[in-house]
Parts: C-alpha cells; sequence; structure tokens
C-alpha cells in the first residue's frame, strides 16, 4: 500500500517549490527554467530524465517488474498581469512570438500541478517496498497553446520509454471544493478549433461609401449570422460553443477600412458536431462576402485540441482509489466540460486510454452571500495553498497506487 502521507519536511519542500513556481512562471513552450528546476529535483531524487519536445522533461521511475503508468504535469503560465496581492506573486514577464513583451502567470494553476507531482515522486521514491512497476513522469509545456503534448509526442516520447498502460493526468478547478476531486466518465473535455477569419474589403473615404467595400460592415453580418449555427442548425442535445473572441479593424472613423480581422473558438464534443460547425462557419463567411460584392474572406486555422474522452473502465479505477484517499463524498462525477486541454494528444499517439480528473482550489465559503472566486484564466486566481497542494499530491499517488502499489 504506497503511503500518501507527507511528513513535515515534506509539505514545507512542497510549498516551497509552489511559491518558487508561483513567482516564476513562463509562457508556452519558453520553460526553460521550469524545466531546469523539474531536472535538478529529479536529480536530487536520482530519477533518470531527458528533455522531449523542447522544455518538456520526462522522468523515469522504474522500480523492478509491474505495471507501467503514465502521469502527466503541465508546466505553462499564461499572458495576465497578476493581481492577487500575493507575497508570492508573480512579476516575471515574458515575449509572445509576435514580439509583444507581456506580464506572466500562473494563473491556470499549473504550478499546482508541477508542484504536486514532484510531492508525489518524493513521497514513491522513499518508499520502494509499497509498490513495483515503472512511472513515467510528463512534465509537458505549452498545453495553453496546445502545442506542448503534440511537441513531445513529434520529439520520439514513445520511442524513448516504456509503453504504459494508462496516462493519468489532473488539473485544478474552482468550481470543486479545496480538498476534493472531481471526474468525468466518458467524454471529460471538449474539442476546440480556432480559427482566424479576414475579410476583405475596398477602402475609402469615410464620407463617400459607395466607392467602397465596407469589411467592417460585412464582418459585423458574420459575427451575428455565426450566432445562428448553435442556436438554429444544430440539435439541442449537441452541446456546441461559437465565441468570436476578437474583431479588429481600421483606424479613424472617417476612413472605411480595406479589412476586417476576427477570431473563432469553437468547441464541440463529437467529430460529427465539430464537422457541421465548422462548414456552417465556411458556408456563412463565405455567403456574407457574396451578398457584399467583396473578394472571398480567408479563414485560417490557429490550433485545435483534441476531444479529452476518459475511458470508462480505467476512470472507474482510478475514482475508486480517489475516494478511497479523499472520502465519498470527496470525490463528485462531473459532466464533461466544454473547455479544452491537449492532453488526449499523449495517449492517443499511441492508443491507450488515459484518466483526467480535477482537484478543488478553494475551501466553501462560510458566508453564502461571499462572491464567487476567480476561475482559471483570471489575474485574481490565487488556489488556497492547503488543502489544495496537499490533495493534489494525494490524489496523484492514489490514482499511481491504483496501478502499482502492492
Ligand atoms: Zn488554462
Ligand atoms: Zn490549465
Amino acid at each position: 500500500m504506497l503511503s500518501t502521507r507527507l511528513s513535515e519536511a515534506e509539505t514545507a519542500v512542497l510549498h516551497d517549490t509552489y511559491r518558487h513556481l508561483h513567482r516564476t512562471p513562463e509562457l508556452s513552450m519558453q520553460e526553460h527554467r521550469t524545466a531546469e528546476f523539474i531536472e535538478r529535483r529529479l536529480d536530487e531524487l536520482g530519477i533518470e530524465h531527458f528533455r522531449c519536445g523542447g522544455t518538456g522533461v520526462v522522468g523515469i521511475l522504474r522500480n523492478g517488474d509491474g505495471p507501467i503508468v503514465a502521469f502527466r504535469a503541465d508546466t505553462d503560465g499564461l499572458p495576465i498581469a497578476e493581481d492577487t496581492g500575493a507575497e508570492y506573486a508573480s512579476t516575471a514577464t515574458g515575449t509572445l512570438p509576435d514580439g509583444t513583451v507581456v506580464p506572466v502567470m500562473h494563473g491556470c494553476g499549473h504550478d499546482t500541478h508541477v508542484a504536486a507531482a514532484l510531492g508525489a515522486v518524493a513521497a514513491i521514491v522513499g518508499q520502494p517496498e509499497a509498490w513495483s512497476g515503472t512511472i513515467i513522469w510528463l512534465f509537458q509545456p505549452g498545453e495553453e497553446t496546445a502545442a506542448g503534448a503534440a511537441a513531445m509526442v513529434a520529439d520520439g516520447l514513445w520511442d524513448r520509454v516504456p509503453r504504459p498502460e494508462v496516462v493519468l493526468g489532473q488539473h485544478v478547478i474552482p468550481f470543486v471544493p479545496a480538498g476534493s476531486a472531481g471526474i468525468a466518465v466518458g467524454d471529460a473535455m471538449a474539442m476546440a478549433d480556432s480559427l482566424r477569419v479576414t475579410v476583405f474589403g475596398r477602402q475609402s473615404h469615410g464620407s463617400q461609401p459607395q466607392d467602397s467595400i465596407d469589411p467592417i460592415v460585412i464582418g459585423a453580418h458574420m459575427v451575428t449570422r455565426l450566432q445562428t449555427i448553435v442556436s438554429r442548425e444544430l440539435p439541442p442535445q449537441s452541446p456546441a460553443v461559437v465565441t468570436c473572441g476578437t474583431f479588429h479593424a481600421g483606424l479613424k472613423e472617417n476612413i472605411i477600412p480595406d479589412r476586417a480581422e476576427f477570431t473563432l473558438n469553437i468547441r464541440t464534443l463529437s467529430e460529427e458536431t465539430r464537422g457541421r460547425v465548422l462548414a456552417a462557419v465556411t458556408r456563412i463567411v463565405k455567403a456574407e462576402a457574396d451578398a457584399a460584392g467583396a473578394p472571398r474572406p480567408s479563414i485560417e486555422e490557429l490550433y485545435r485540441f483534441p476531444l479529452l474522452h476518459n475511458d470508462p473502465g480505467h476512470s472507474a479505477r482510478v475514482g475508486a482509489a480517489l475516494r478511497a484517499e479523499l472520502g465519498e463524498d470527496g470525490v463528485m462525477t462531473i459532466p464533461p466540460a466544454m473547455g479544452s486541454e491537449d492532453f488526449g494528444w499523449l495517449a492517443q499517439a499511441i492508443g491507450v486510454p488515459n484518466v483526467y480528473w480535477v482537484f478543488g482550489a478553494y475551501s466553501p465559503e462560510a458566508d453564502p452571500d461571499a462572491k464567487p472566486r476567480a476561475m482559471n484564466h483570471s489575474p485574481f486566481f490565487l488556489p488556497e495553498i492547503e488543502p489544495t497542494l496537499g490533495t493534489g499530491v494525494r490524489a496523484a499517488i492514489a490514482a499511481i497506487g491504483a496501478y502499482v502499489a502492492v
């Protein structure tokens, strides 16, 4: 039986690790210092490791014959100016691919994932008699841009480690109380497609619309009509989201510009629905341009995330282990989320199942009228250090233990 209890000294290291990571976040695929930090900790624990996918780190912990499992922790921060007021708040900056220097924050809580994984590694290393097998620790960069899992796979991840029977992963999330976990059986998180649409018009003086093809009016019609895909074209039983998150055009009120540009974020839970939504986007964008006599607009794919599907049998196994650890009331079954993750690429690449669960960030509010606390990606997102981190470690050890404990 693998113990999930941390000593006082191990807990102190866990908290220091978390505060250090929280102070020093890095942007997606630029996690150089974070990777070096993880490598140092794995060296201290005597665990073999290698770089994979640029700033990804893979640790291999072997302890005789037995099951092989992989556990993934994502490592990247976000371009957000932290406003939590925490003593360990980030003051880091980073450079976006377009050269813009931005503040960086662990606004999605991936620092809790890395700290909890390193805490679990240390705890498991200390009790070799309690388990046997091989644990592959995947410290994955670039989750927020859907680049990291694909980069690790493309860098030969699965040729360099023994093939696991399951890939496990977890995420800190405010909608589950701190100290608790949540797990979805079957579909867990949506597919996501991000697109950039460029509308081409004809520039003219603002006083002479007859000489123009106005891309702002055309783009506005496109955005409005795209709202009818979910409301008018899909069956109500097929969840989907079509969000227009940016719209940029023009420099001055008395110039009709020659182009407008907007971006779309699309979430779906099945390939069939995804295909219908993408086809409808193409049809509407082209037709609105045609209706205005405008040149053919361009639609460019920015990135996509896979469906995250929790294998039912393995979810039941991990769910039982989490319940044994956190109590029957400490683990809830949750519906699929319309958020997205690139975690699914890792297991899909070798055709093995994966299981992904969430753990809480905030204790239940004593005051029922208190304002809801900040979600992931907010500048105010700040998980309680405990019981959040301790729960992350316990959940990781319990889930891994469901396979390797003796
Ligand atoms: Zn995120
Ligand atoms: Zn995240």
